[in-house]
């Protein structure tokens, strides 16, 4: 059973627009440590609500960041928007259990992210940037390719549904269905549960072992 943890304050330090809705918070580490993958309880001042946040910054920054994606209508997110530097944040972690699997040195890692579910796999490749990875990222429009000149050259393949330019014109699943999964790589899916459902299928299907497929479902 995963630990619980002590809610502790940080300060913002400031905040960083990807889009005009999606951003990277970026706030004072305290005495954090974590491991990429790893998520936080995130809340602001005068407001009960807390959700969770996967961790964008590598292991050895002296900040934390988390990429949010600003939700229409959305309670916490619209909170996060908003925040100035030096205004305190609400924090507890980390938490999760979505790492590395580094039991083969050499294995091939392919990290599956729709939209905001490429966070904890910035912070994997910029934390360990000799691993071989290549990172499919589905969204709809070639703006959401966030921040990926971040990543070593050739790993990043944006898939976009919505336009035509990026590595490829459709979704991630369009992308599997064309490029056979290697059954031998380790599969690491994060985002919405639609997406990890149909992928999860796509990799069973293609002889894939579900002890090499790992997944962080977002909503
Ligand atoms: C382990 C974990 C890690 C997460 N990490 C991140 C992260 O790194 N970045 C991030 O932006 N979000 C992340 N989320 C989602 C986040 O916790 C919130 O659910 C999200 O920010 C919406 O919260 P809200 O209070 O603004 O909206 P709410 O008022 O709680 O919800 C509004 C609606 O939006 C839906 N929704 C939630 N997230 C999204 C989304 N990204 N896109 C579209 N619809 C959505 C919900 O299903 C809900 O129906 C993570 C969730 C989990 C469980």
């Amino acid at each position: 059973m995963e630990k619980t943890t002590v809610e502790q304050v940080s300060k913002v330090i400031d905040i960083r627009l990807l889009t005009n809705s999606t951003f990277v918070l970026r706030f004072e580490k305290n005495d954090i440590s974590f491991r990429a993958g790893q998520y936080l309880i995130l809340g602001t001042k005068n407001n009960p609500e807390r959700r969770e946040y996967s961790i964008y910054s590598p292991e050895k920054a002296d900040y934390l960041e988390v990429l949010v994606k600003l939700v229409e209508l959305g309670s916490v997110s619209r909170r996060l928007f908003e925040l100035k530097g030096g205004d305190p944040l609400y924090i507890q972690g980390p938490l999760g259990f979505f790492n590395l699997d580094n039991s083969e040195p050499d294995a091939k890692h392919v990290f599956i992210a729709s939209g905001s579910g490429i966070s904890p796999f910035h912070s994997m490749a910029l934390s360990y940037p000799e691993i071989n990875y290549t990172l499919l990222h589905g969204v709809r429009k070639l703006d959401e390719g966030y921040e990926r000149n971040h990543y070593v050259k050739g790993r990043y393949l944006q898939c976009t549904s919505g336009e035509k330019g990026s590595e490829f014109f459709g979704r991630v699943t369009d992308y599997l269905k064309k490029h056979r999964p290697d059954p031998l790589a380790h599969y690491y899916l994060c985002g919405n549960s639609g997406m990890i459902d149909e992928v999860w299928n796509i990799l069973e299907d293609n002889d894939v072992s579900v002890k090499n497929i790992h997944a962080e479902v977002y909503f």
